[in-house]
């Protein structure tokens, strides 16, 4: 997430509000994923699966707890955050924004650190960018 100071050019400014960590049943989670977490919790990938995670047709998600929050939010911060999710690091640098730039605005209702008004061409370049950054990994 960057730390580029709000701007109305900015696209993106997280204002740490741990809104993004509850809901929609869950957070996806790759394969890839899952090694590093479980290597940084030092637990078992079968104990990983089992308590903190549900099973969805798209594969694999960290689950919601009962007040509806990720299992590892904590005070609106991110307990796994060095090996957090891929969906969660690209936050909301996503693809789905290149292939229809109105998600971006979609996504804005549900973050109030997105920017609606920023440069489409911004908004291009730093999911690009994002992505790019994510192959390096
Ligand atoms: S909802 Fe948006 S602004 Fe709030 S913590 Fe998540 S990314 Fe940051
Ligand atoms: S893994 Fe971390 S950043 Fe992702 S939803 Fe859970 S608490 Fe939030």
């Amino acid at each position: 997430m960057t730390t580029e100071p709000q701007t109305s050019s900015t696209p993106f400014d997280c204002t740490c509000c741990g809104e993004c960590c509850q809901g929609y049943g869950g957070t996806v989670i790759s394969n890839a994923d899952i090694k590093k977490i479980i290597h940084y919790l030092d637990i078992e990938q079968e104990q990983f699966l089992h308590q903190f995670c549900v099973k969805s047709p798209n594969g694999w998600m960290i689950a919601q707890r009962d007040d509806g929050f990720c299992h590892f939010v904590k005070d609106k911060r991110c307990g796994i955050h060095p090996v957090k999710p891929r969906i969660c690091r690209a936050w909301p640098y996503l693809e789905s924004v290149l292939a229809d730039l109105s998600n971006w605005e979609a996504m804005a209702s549900v973050c109030p650190g997105i920017n609606k008004q920023a440069d489409p061409q911004k908004i291009i370049a730093a999911v690009k960018a994002q992505i790019a950054a994510d192959k390096k990994i």
